[in-house]
């Protein structure tokens, strides 16, 4: 059995109204050092730069995803009966820890370190981390089943459907947030229509019954045009992009060693191995702090670039097109700008639903009103159009706005 808090605590959120805790060891993780430090990470990493009220954060998020599955473990009648109260408990705290090792500006801290969140999550939850000692004093062994969920490794793989497959807690609750807070309508479905249709098949498999195929639809519609709306957005793609070539430059130029680069900078610049004690200092606040000080460093690329993210002043972008790439390269190059740095490329690409017909893997199952079961694309005619169409594609490349061309060019020093 596991403790009770004194009373349910009810915490105010714009998408859920409430998000309830009842349960000391879930309050005692929001209570934590390393949870209270996904206030200091934005949840969209760079998309605020174009949507400005897109400061929410993975706290907010993290919340969110808990307070989904805690109504799909006690509102979903099948689930209710398909999970014992350990389970419950673990796959409420996979919720809630799932973003836990997220870096600075999330995705592009990836890329920078080539490192996945995940791993450092696993590692906050089990490596003898704060989280770590409210998890095993809960319960032994707690640490490690919670841990599992998110690497895919659960013995009950219920759970892993539930906060990670293409219908999961994880992608409903930054779909509805990150449209409230970018202020897109695109990102909105019916929650409670979904919840109120899910079932579970042979006690293991997360389904959804016939009549909320439409919801489902309407979801798989809502991720499709957040995704070329916010989420690969060129404007935030552009911040990205001299955030990561910032640290391109910093590698090639050696320059950590200049006084004007925090300590906490030379760990992700030489590549090391992070420690946890140095992982938890990693937020946005650090970064910004580490940006304003690069404005004095010796080298005027790193300058440059650190001054951009600064003050918003990004990089133009274009479809990637031959003859177009040969003129403005040409343009750069003339006026002294380095291209292993002022020129970059990017592709994205998304479909909006995978089917993975061979197997049910992390695919949408319908179940249909004979109580067979079929997955989403043939249940559907608008998911079945959708995957069998083009895969969408964007190739862009990334350069100093054309405005700039004239001033003069400082760089070559
Ligand atoms: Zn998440």
């Amino acid at each position: 059995m596991f403790a009770k808090t004194s009373e349910v605590k009810v915490l105010r959120d714009p998408i859920h109204g409430y998000v309830h805790i009842d349960l000391q060891v879930v309050w005692d993780c929001v209570n934590s050092n390393w949870f209270q430090r996904l206030r200091r990470i934005r949840q969209l990493g760079g998309a605020y730069v174009v949507y400005h009220c897109a400061e929410h954060t993975r706290f907010s998020h993290s919340l969110g995803v808990y307070e989904i599955i805690r109504r799909m473990v006690t509102e979903v009648p099948d689930i209710v009966s398909a999970l014992n109260e350990h389970d419950k408990v673990t796959i409420m705290l996979a919720g809630l820890l799932h973003d836990i090792g997220h870096g600075p500006y999330s995705h592009a801290f990836e890329a920078i370190t080539n490192t996945s969140h995940e791993v450092f999550t696993c590692r906050i939850i089990e490596e003898n981390t704060e989280i770590t000692k409210i998890l095993e004093k809960a319960t032994k062994g707690l640490s490690k089943d919670v841990a599992d969920v998110i690497r895919h490794q659960s013995k009950n793989p219920l759970l892993t459907q539930m906060i990670s497959s293409q219908l999961d807690a994880d992608r409903m609750d930054y779909l509805l947030r990150d449209a409230y807070f970018t202020g897109t309508k695109y990102g909105e479905f019916d929650l409670e229509r979904i919840l109120r249709t899910l079932r579970v098949v042979d006690g293991k498999h997360l389904v959804v019954k016939e009549s909320g195929v439409y919801a489902v639809e309407n979801y798989i519609m809502a991720r499709y045009h957040m995704y070329w709306q916010v989420y690969y957005h060129p404007v935030a793609r552009s911040f990205e992009t001299i955030l990561h070539l910032l640290f391109k430059r910093l590698r090639d130029v050696k320059g950590v060693s200049d006084p004007s680069v925090i300590p906490l900078f030379k760990t992700v610049i030489m590549q090391k191995k992070i420690s946890l004690k140095q992982y938890f200092m990693l937020d946005e606040y650090a970064f910004g702090y580490g940006f304003l000080m690069l404005c004095n460093h010796s080298d005027a690329i790193v300058r440059d670039f650190a001054e951009r993210l600064r003050d918003r002043r990004l990089f133009a972008y274009a479809e990637s097109e031959k003859d177009q790439n040969r003129r403005i390269r040409h343009q750069l190059k003339k006026r002294g700008y380095d291209l292993d740095y002022y020129w970059s490329k990017d592709e994205v690409s998304q479909r909006p639903y995978e089917p993975y017909t061979d197997s049910r893997g992390d695919a949408i199952w319908v179940k249909l009103k004979d109580n067979s079961t079929v997955e989403m694309s043939n249940a559907s005619n608008i998911v079945y159009s959708l995957i069998h169409g083009p895969t969408r594609d964007e190739l862009n490349v990334y350069y100093p706005k054309e405005s700039e061309w004239n001033d003069e060019v400082k760089l070559s020093e």
